[in-house]
C-alpha cells in the first residue's frame, strides 16, 4: 500500500460515515504562544474542542502535518520521526466512545485487514475520583478483543489534558499493533519499548472538565479526538519494521545512498536516516504557507537546528557539496501534488537552503577546528565548559546540540546549563566572551573500561526491560576484562530472561547509537527521567549519559561514545550476591568496530 492510497482510504472511510474533510493546517500554530508547532491533529482544533461551533459541523476527518522537537533525539529510531502526518477523525459533542472505538476497530480490520489477533488496546485503569474506562474496554470486547489484548495503565499512559490549569480532559485508548515478536519478558506489554508493541492509533475521550478547585465535573458535552500516525500504519501495513522503508521515505534514502561516499550499514543506518528524516522536515517548514527561514530564535532556530546538523552529518558521509537541495528537490517533487504549498514555495525552499548551506559553510571549518582544539586540550570524560560550548555558537553558529554531538563523539561531556547561562547573559547583556579554565584529567581512561562501562548502561537498561522497572543498581565493578553488576532482584533468571537480555544489548550495539552526555542539576535530570542515585554525594551539578532508546543514568562516566564501539555482549555467569540481590557478570569478546564513523 502506498502513503497516498493510505491517506485516501482513511478520509473516504470517515466521509462515508458523515465525516467532512478538513484541509491540514500550516505547521506553525496561529495564536497559540504555548507551542511552537503543530504538533498533533487535535491542535488546530482546539477552539472547537472547547466549544465554539465548526462551519463544517460535528463530524470531522483529516490528514494534518505534525512537527515534534521532544522526540529529535529518538529519530533514528524505527518509528520516531520530527516530521510525520497524523491521520486524525473527530466528534465535536456528536458520537462517543462506543462509536469512536467501533469505527477505529471498523477501519484497522476491514479496511486495513489487520487481523483482530495483532490489535493490543490499553485503557485507563482509574486514579483518585475518576473511575476505570469500564465502557471503552466494554467496547473492545463487543468487537472481538480478548481480555488479554486489554491492558490497564494509570494517568501517565492514559490520560489526556487539560491543555492548561483548567478545561476538558478525560481518558483515552491506544492502538498498538503486536508485531508478533516474542515478549521481551515477563512483563511484556504495549508500554514497554522493546518493539513487540508499536503504537499507531490514539482515541481520547474528552468527556470530563477540571475545575479551578482540582475537581473533575462531567462535560455536557462530550468529543472524542483521535490522531494514528501516517508513517508508522503503513510500516506495519507493508510488513516493514520502520518507516523508513515506506514509499515516504525510500526515494530520498535511494538518493542519499547514491551520493554517499561512504557505504549504507548497520553502523551509517542512523546516520543516513537523521538527514533524510531532518531533509524531510526542513523541506515542510520552510515549505509551509506560514513561510519560516532559518534564525536564531523560537521555530527558526529549530529550523537551522535541522538543517545545520544535517549538514554535518552529510559531512560524514564524506560529502562537502551542498547535497542538502538535490535531497530536498526529491522531498518537493514527491510530496507536491498532496502538499500543493511546496510546489509553490520549492523555489523558497530550494533557495533558503542554499543560503543556510553559505552561510554555516563560511564558519563551519573554522569553527570545527575551534572545536577540535578544544576537545582536544581535554581528556575523555571530561567537560567542555558552557562558556566555551557558547563561544562556539556565538562566533560560528554552533547550535548547542551540534557541540554536545562533537563532544559526545570525543566521549566529553558539554555543560548545558552553563551554557543556557551564558545565553541568558548574553541576550540580558552585549557580547562579552571569558576564556574558559580546562579541568585536568587524571582518571584512568582506558578505553576498554569505557566500553564494559557502557555495555553496564545498557545491561542495566536490558534488566529493566525485561524483568520490570523494580530492578535497580546495586553495586558496579568494572575491570579490563569484565564488567560485574549487582541488582535487585528475587531470583535466578531463566535462560530466556538472560538470552533476552543479552540479545537486546547486542541489538543497540548493532545500532550504533550515539552516547549522549550532558551536565545538569540533579532536580533537572530527574526530571528528565534519568536513572541513578540522587543525593548529595553528586555535588551541585550530575553528569547524565543517554542511550537514546535504551538508558538514560545519572554517571560519571567514562563511556564509549558509540554503542557501535563495543562490539559483542556476552554475559558469562548469572548468581545470587546476596539476599533480594544478583550479579551478572559480563564481557566484550571482538574488538572495536572499526567502519564506525
Ligand atoms: P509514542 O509514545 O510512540 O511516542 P505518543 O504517545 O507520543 O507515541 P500520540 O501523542 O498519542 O503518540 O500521537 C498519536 C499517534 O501519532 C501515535 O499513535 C503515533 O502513531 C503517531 N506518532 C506520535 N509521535 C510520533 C513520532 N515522533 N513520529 C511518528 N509518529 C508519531
Ligand atoms: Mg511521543
Amino acid at each position: 500500500m502506498t502513503a497516498q492510497e493510505l491517506r485516501r482510504m482513511y478520509v473516504e472511510f470517515f466521509k462515508e460515515r458523515g465525516h467532512k474533510e478538513i484541509a491540514s493546517a500550516s505547521l506553525l500554530p496561529d495564536n497559540d504562544p504555548t507551542v511552537l508547532f503543530t504538533t498533533a491533529g487535535m491542535h488546530p482544533l482546539v477552539p472547537y474542542l472547547l466549544g465554539e461551533k465548526h462551519p463544517l459541523g460535528s463530524r470531522l476527518a483529516d490528514v494534518q502535518k505534525c512537527l515534534r522537537t521532544c522526540d529529535i533525539d529518538e529519530v533514528g529510531d524505527d518509528t520516531h520521526l520530527t516530521f510525520f502526518e497524523m491521520l486524525g477523525n473527530w466528534s465535536l459533542g456528536d458520537y462517543f466512545k462506543e462509536e469512536a472505538i467501533s469505527l477505529s476497530y471498523a477501519f484497522l480490520t476491514t479496511k486495513l485487514q489487520i487481523p483482530v489477533s495483532r490489535i493490543a488496546v490499553t485503557v485507563f485503569k482509574g486514579e483518585e475520583e475518576i473511575p476505570r474506562d469500564e465502557e471503552a474496554a466494554r467496547v473492545w470486547k463487543e468487537m472481538g478483543l480478548k481480555e488479554e489484548q486489554i491492558f490497564y495503565y494509570g494517568r501517565d499512559e492514559n490520560w489526556w489534558g487539560p491543555a492548561g490549569q483548567t478545561g476538558p480532559c478525560g481518558p483515552d485508548t491506544e492502538i498498538f499493533y503486536d508485531t508478533g515478536k516474542e515478549p521481551c519478558g515477563r512483563d511484556c506489554s504495549p508500554s514497554c519499548s522493546c518493539g513487540k508493541y508499536v503504537e499507531i492509533w490514539n482515541n481520547v475521550f474528552m468527556q470530563y472538565s477540571k475545575e479551578a478547585d482540582g475537581s473533575y465535573k462531567p462535560l455536557p458535552r462530550k468529543n472524542v479526538d483521535t490522531g494514528m500516525g501516517l508513517e508508522r500504519a503503513l510500516t506495519i501495513l507493508n510488513g516493514k519494521d520502520n518507516v523508513y522503508e515506506t514509499d515516504l521515505f525510500i526515494p530520498v534514502m535511494d538518493e542519499l545512498k547514491a551520493l554517499s561516499r561512504v557505504a549504507y550499514s548497520e553502523a551509517t543506518k542512523r546516520t543516513f536516516r537523521i538527514i533524510c528524516e531532518h531533509t524531510r522536515a526542513m523541506t515542510f517548514l520552510l515549505g509551509d504557507p506560514k513561510r519560516i527561514t532559518p534564525s536564531n530564535t523560537e521555530q527558526g532556530y529549530i529550523l537551522r537546528r535541522l538543517i545545520r546538523r544535517a549538514i554535518r552529518l552529510l559531512q560524514k558521509l564524506g560529502l562537502k557539496q551542498n547535497v542538502l537541495c538535490e535531497l530536498a528537490s526529491v522531498i518537493l517533487a514527491q510530496y507536491q501534488e498532496v502538499y500543493p504549498e511546496l510546489k509553490e514555495n520549492s523555489s523558497f525552499v530550494l533557495e533558503q537552503l542554499e543560503k543556510e548551506y553559505e552561510l554555516f559553510q563560511k564558519t563551519l571549518d573554522s569553527g570545527l577546528k575551534k572545536a577540535d582544539h578544544y576537545l582536544s586540550l581535554l581528556q575523555k570524560d571530561d567537560i567542555l565548559s558552557g562558556e566555551l560550548a557558547f563561544k562556539l555558537y556565538d562566533t560560528f553558529g554552533f547550535p548547542v546540540e551540534f557541540t554536545m554531538e562533537l563532544a559526545t563523539e570525543k566521549g566529553i561531556c558539554v555543560d548545558i546549563q552553563g551554557f543556557e547561562e551564558k545565553l541568558k547573559e548574553h541576550q540580558n547583556k552585549s557580547r562579552k566572551g571569558a576564556e574558559g579554565k580546562f579541568k585536568g584529567g587524571l582518571a584512568d581512561n582506558s578505553l576498554q573500561t569505557a566500553r564494559l562501562h557502557t555495555a553496564t548502561h545498557l545491561l542495566h537498561g536490558a534488566l529493566r526491560k525485561v524483568l520490570g522497572d523494580s530492578v535497580y543498581q546495586r553495586g558496579s565493578n568494572i575491570t579490563n576484562d569484565r564488567l560485574r553488576f549487582d541488582f535487585s532482584f528475587e531470583r535466578k533468571l531463566t535462560p530466556e530472561e538472560l538470552q533476552e537480555i543479552t540479545s537486546i544489548v547486542n541489538q543497540a550495539i548493532a545500532e550504533s547509537i550515539p552516547v549522549l552526555c550532558e551536565e545538569m542539576t540533579p532536580e533537572r535530570a530527574k526530571k528528565e527521567g534519568a536513572i541513578g542515585i540522587f543525593d548529595n554525594k553528586y555535588g551541585e551539578r550530575v553528569k547524565v549519559y543517554s542511550i537514546p532508546g535504551c538508558s538514560k543514568e545519572i554517571c560519571g562516566g567514562p563511556h564509549a561514545a558509540n554503542t557501535g564501539e563495543l562490539g559483542h555482549f556476552e554475559i558469562v555467569k548469572e548468581e545470587a550476591s546476596s539476599a533480594g540481590v544478583r550479579r551478572i557478570k559480563a564481557v566484550l569478546t571482538e574488538g572495536p568496530n572499526l567502519t564506525q564513523l
